[in-house]
């Protein structure tokens, strides 16, 4: 019988197919599977109206048979079938717009990695068999068919016996080679667990002949149980993923035991989200806030994005379009029928749709930290504690553009008390004349507490933010202002606090000044009489909006640059230690000097910043003492 030749663009993806060195052959299951399934949602849907099919929703299955010894797989279902003119139709020519795609691409880039982004088609078959075989038979017609090809050198059709209407798609199995294994597609284990990957949601039951060693039922009790090999026809997916059922009917355990399952998670997540959205793109999504952090989090290795099924089949395991980078964190999956199987990563990028159920999700996942914040506060500070400085590098990506969106979901420590606090808690706190948000940083909540520079604003009442992460500041500075009310650094130098300190001598304070400065050189930028102490003698602030902290991160991310944060030494002119130097200034310079070394190392100290020379620190202290 005459061999017919396949159309030139299917044989270029056949040949594809068939060369391919692709590592995810078994994308190839995938897709017979799909197709059966589509061919019994054809059939299903004219039973519902012609008696004459004779079977009912529950009768139509896709069965999967493994015979190691003919190397054979195959795959039938009892769905619409085909005739002659079909399988010229669709196994004779590229059928989908998908594959045809596939072929473009491939053909421009030779990435074998994007077939599984594709609904490659019926050719995938070829990735794993040296022959195929199509029996089948359409509903309707009275004649059967069996298509066989071996590839490259076209296919025949010839009629053959088949009682029933629907497919089997007959694989034989390459053999195995140096470095290839295909034997494992005949494998039950193997085959059930890709059929879990792919396939579980597929809504008819996949069975399969399961083998398996199982106890014989009259030993059980006794001491010696003996064992028997049982085969038993099992199904293999569970068909109605967890997403599509009501919410009520599915306990929380479900839900953890599905997002430790599929995500491999251990913890226990701090939020379970589910929703079911009808609209321009309509589609269903359950997502799981975690409450530990993955351990690969902070590495290139963690893998962003949601599960992306269509119709309960997966066609993308990380959509990474569908979070924004400042919800890394969240796992999950969402279904939508309104992508089809055949959209490759490419087109998705610039999808309207998936864009919109982008944007829906934010905001869902925004409300429901919003929510949790406000109804289990101690879940909140713990997932914050975990995931806040996500946020806060959200605040600061892309030039502030996420900040109105972020700004409440923040937490920081402050001078309040023990607990985190938010930026509208703060601002409900603050004093009728208070004009700032105030904030210090430094390396813990406890030397924030006692820096020198805090303490006039703290003796106002005023409560101060304690910036502890090194990306605090910049998420603060960022914000610029939260409710019209700036944040100001305890550094700087307008507080917006009237100074009730006595005046001092300005004559004197001049001289003074002018003394240390000579005597330190340029080890410190500027020196002044401080408005901001009240017990301390000194403090070193930064000035030019470059703070010691900032300095400290900065150069262990790049030693090489060297930056420096400009010191500006404060003395509290009404201090006794300072009154004492004021007056040796002219009768014991050098006396001074020691005193005015002294005070700028003591700066030093409490700003957490290293001391030049700390023996002859000490040796300075000693002679004064
Ligand atoms: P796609 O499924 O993306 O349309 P395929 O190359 O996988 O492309 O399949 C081509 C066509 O062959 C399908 O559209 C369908 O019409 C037909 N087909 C494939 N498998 C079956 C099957 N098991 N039963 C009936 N028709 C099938």
């Amino acid at each position: 019988m005459a061999k017919k030749q396949f159309k030139s663009e299917s044989k270029r993806l056949l040949d594809l197919m068939i060369n391919s060195i692709y590592t995810h052959k078994e994308i190839f299951l995938r897709e017979l599977i799909s197709n059966a399934s589509d061919a019994i949602d054809k059939l299903c849907f004219i039973s519902l109206t012609d008696d004459k099919v004779g079977l009912s929703r529950e009768d139509f299955k896709i069965k999967i048979t493994a015979d190691k010894d003919s190397r054979t797989l195959t795959i039938e279902d009892n769905g619409i079938g085909m005739d002659k003119d079909d399988l010229d139709k669709n196994l004779g020519t590229i059928a989908s717009s998908g594959s045809y795609r596939f072929k473009q691409e491939m053909e421009k880039t030779d990435d074998v990695d994007i077939i599984g982004q594709f609904g490659v088609g019926f050719y995938s078959a070829f990735m794993v068999a040296d022959k195929v075989e199509v029996y089948t038979k359409k509903y309707g017609s009275d004649t059967a068919y069996v298509w066989s090809s071996t590839g490259a050198d076209g296919y025949t059709v010839k009629e053959t016996d088949k009682d029933s209407v629907g497919s089997i798609v007959k694989l034989h199995i390459k053999d195995d080679g140096e470095n290839e294994n295909y034997s494992e597609f005949l494998e039950q284990y193997r085959i059930s667990e890709l059929i879990k990957k792919y396939s579980d949601y597929i809504r008819y039951p996949i069975l399969m002949d399961m083998t398996r060693s199982k106890v014989k039922e009259e030993t059980k009790d006794s001491d010696k149980p003996e064992y028997e090999t049982v085969t038993e026809t099992e199904t293999l997916n569970s068909m109605v993923p967890i997403w599509q059922r009501p919410k009520k009917d599915v306990t929380d355990e479900e839900y953890e035991k599905f997002y430790h399952d599929k995500f491999m998670t251990f913890d226990k997540p701090a939020k379970i989200i589910t929703t079911s959205v009808e609209g321009v793109v309509t589609y269903k999504a359950l997502l799981y806030i975690p409450s530990k952090t993955p351990f690969d989090f902070y590495t290139k290795d963690y893998k962003k994005g949601l599960q992306l099924y269509s119709s309960g089949v997966l066609i993308m395991d990380n959509c990474e379009e569908l979070l924004p980078d400042y919800f890394r964190f969240v796992k999950g999956v969402v279904d939508s029928q309104d992508f089809s199987l055949n959209i490759s990563r490419e087109v998705l990028q610039h999808d309207h749709q998936l864009k919109t159920v982008a944007n829906t999700l934010e905001k869902k996942i925004k409300n429901e930290l919003t929510s949790l914040l406000k109804k289990d506060r101690e879940t909140y500070e713990s997932f914050f504690g975990e995931f806040g400085r996500q946020l806060k590098y959200g605040i600061v990506s892309d030039y502030g553009m996420h900040k109105d969106n972020l700004k409440d979901l923040l937490m920081f420590y402050s001078s309040n008390g023990e607990k985190l606090t938010t930026l509208s808690e703060y601002v409900d706190r603050m004093k009728e004349e208070q004009k700032y948000i105030y904030f210090a940083t430094g390396e813990n909540t406890q030397t924030i507490s006692k820096l020198p520079q805090a303490e006039m604003v703290l003796s106002k009442g005023y409560e101060v933010l304690y910036c502890t992460q090194d990306i605090d500041e910049f998420t603060l500075q960022t914000l610029q202002s939260y409710n019209d009310k700036q944040f100001k650094s305890v550094d700087s130098d307008d507080l917006g606090i009237e100074n009730d300190e006595p005046e001092t001598d300005n004559e004197s304070t001049d001289t003074t000044l002018k003394f240390v400065r000579d005597a330190l050189g340029d080890k410190v930028n500027e020196v002044i009489a401080s408005k901001k102490l009240v017990s301390h003698p000194v403090c070193m602030t930064a000035k030019g909006g470059i703070s010691f902290e900032m300095e400290k991160y900065f150069n262990t991310m790049q030693p090489e640059a060297g930056m420096k944060a400009e010191r500006c030494l404060e003395l509290n002119m009404n201090h006794p230690a300072v009154k004492k130097m004021t007056e040796l200034i002219g009768t014991d310079d050098d006396k001074a000097k020691t005193y005015a070394q002294i005070f700028y190392n003591q700066a030093l100290l409490i700003a957490g910043l290293p001391i030049e020379d700390p023996s002859g620190y000490a040796d300075m202290v000693s002679s004064i003492m």
